[in-house]
């Protein structure tokens, strides 16, 4: 019984992180977080970019709950799970298939994976704070519906 709550608080947590990254995405980064973010939205020199620096914080504070879950109460360590899962998702989605980070040239021809990848790069059409569509990173609206989305912004 016990292996299916962890499993259970394990998926919780994978969608809730999603939802959270597109709230956040949306209100935050393209906010008050933009001074970082913009690093992802314009060309900058060399592989990393500030914008990275968000993942580097979610990292901390993914450890913190995998000792907070150690130590004191187990239910946090897999949160932490969730969230590193969540996490290795959206680096495959979105730094591996969509801006190719990866040393291997490999984009998907079809199906959801595609749906993915054309969604962000539209979210990317957008090179200013404000005005952008799609912020999620394995949720992803209809590319035709974002593309009048971005028209009617015009
Ligand atoms: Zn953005
Ligand atoms: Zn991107």
């Amino acid at each position: 019984m016990s292996i299916l709550i962890n499993i259970i608080i394990v998926i919780a947590a994978v969608v809730f992180m999603e939802v959270f990254a597109i709230l956040f995405h949306k209100h935050f980064m393209h906010g008050r977080g933009w001074t970082w973010h913009q690093s992802h939205h314009v060309h900058t020199d060399g592989y990393f970019e500030k914008n990275d620096l968000y993942a580097v914080w979610f990292s901390v504070i993914a450890a913190a709950l995998f000792i907070s879950g150690s130590l004191w109460w187990s239910p946090l360590w897999y949160v932490a799970l969730g969230f590193t899962i969540y996490g290795v998702l959206y680096a495959f989605v979105h730094d591996g298939l969509v801006h190719q980070r990866w040393p291997f040239n490999w984009t998907p021809k079809g199906g959801y994976l595609y749906r993915l990848v054309l969604a962000h790069r539209l979210h990317h059409h957008v090179t200013e704070r404000d005005g952008a569509v799609s912020f999620g990173f394995l949720w992803a609206e209809k590319p035709d519906d974002l593309k009048a989305e971005l028209k009617g912004r015009k």
